[in-house]
């Protein structure tokens, strides 16, 4: 492990750019397991500044960038991926010689392309916690939101393994599990079990309310047939999910264009009868099911462990 500090610890003082669900949880677990960091924060909205400040995350709630990030050794984005150009563009005439640079983006190759253009001189690390939640703001946020979660490190070809290993020590440190990985392979992975996902849920719930035949009330009614799991995926952050759908175009549109040729497939089945294909199609999809309960990405519960009573 990496002791940059003298105390163990990778980093001394680290800045959130953006401080709603993701930047408020990263303060709170930085809080939790590493009470000697000092942690500032900076986010564009004045409305979530006013909201963040009772909620104490932080040491210094910045009214501006360069406040924030001024003698910072890691610096983080937290912001929606069409916003962290902006963002590093904020920051930019204000970072310390030896700060390393890292977001959360769900998009890499894109955002990294993005940061490298804004800020050409900084040491960029880009990451990814594959943890979330359907809300957002600082009041949302939680310390173990990434325990026991994936955290996935961009680093481009050549970059600083010293830098790279201090992150990876600073996701575990959370709670996460770290794996290092090409910008585009990532890119691919998440936009087959994340962007699709939440496409077919947007998608779906979206139809369900256009329906004429079927009332508005008996869908919310009779929701618990499974489209109610739909729901909380589509009550996402419309913000956050136009600007990754836009920025992981090309990924995203090539396991579209693999969905829909299955879809059209099971369609065929159902239209033809043929009970074959169906019970072979659904006897796979639950065996993934049960592989990513044994992985303990999940819980064996039924209805996902909610509480019946
Ligand atoms: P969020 O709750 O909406 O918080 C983002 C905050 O950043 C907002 O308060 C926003 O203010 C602020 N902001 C926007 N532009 C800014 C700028 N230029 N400078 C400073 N602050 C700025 O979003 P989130 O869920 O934490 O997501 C943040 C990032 O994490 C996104 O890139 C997302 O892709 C990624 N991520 C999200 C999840 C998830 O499940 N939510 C999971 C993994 C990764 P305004 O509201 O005024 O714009």
């Amino acid at each position: 492990m990496t002791n940059d500090t003298g105390e163990g610890l990778p980093f001394r003082r680290v800045a959130l750019i953006g401080l709603g669900l993701i930047g408020s949880s990263i303060a709170r677990g930085v809080r939790e397991t590493m009470p000697s960091v000092e942690l500032l924060a900076f986010d564009s909205s004045a409305e979530v500044r006013v909201r963040a400040a009772p909620l104490n995350l932080v040491d210094i709630l910045a009214a501006d960038p360069a406040e924030a990030v001024a003698g910072a050794d890691l610096v983080i984005l937290c912001v929606p991926v069409g916003a962290m150009a902006e963002a590093g563009r904020s920051i930019a005439p204000h970072l310390a010689a030896n700060a390393i640079v890292s977001d959360v983006g769900s998009s890499k190759g894109p955002v990294a392309n993005a940061l490298k253009e804004v800020l050409p001189d900084a040491l960029i690390i880009p990451a990814h916690p594959i943890a979330g939640t359907e809300n957002s703001g600082p009041e949302a946020g939680f310390a173990g939101l990434f325990r026991n979660r994936w955290c996935i490190l961009t680093p481009e070809q050549g970059a600083d393994p010293n830098a790279v290993a201090r992150l990876e020590d600073f996701w575990q440190r959370l709670g996460a599990r770290v794996e290092v990985m090409d910008a585009v392979r990532h890119d691919l992975v998440l936009a087959v079990t994340s962007h699709l996902p939440h496409l077919i849920a947007f998608t779906i719930v979206g139809t369900a309310s256009h329906l004429e035949a079927v009332t508005e009330g008996e869908v919310i009614k009779y929701s618990a047939g499974g489209f109610r799991d739909f729901t909380r995926i589509a009550a996402s952050d419309p913000v956050m999910w136009r600007d990754i759908f836009l920025s992981n175009r090309e990924a995203v549109l090539e396991v579209l264009g693999r969905f829909l040729g299955d879809l059209r497939l099971l369609e065929e089945a159902i239209r033809g009868d043929d009970g074959d294909v169906l019970f072979d199609w659904f006897s796979r999809t639950r065996a993934i099911r049960r592989a990513i309960i044994y992985e303990g990405q999940d819980v064996a519960a039924p209805d996902f462990g909610r509480s019946t009573g």
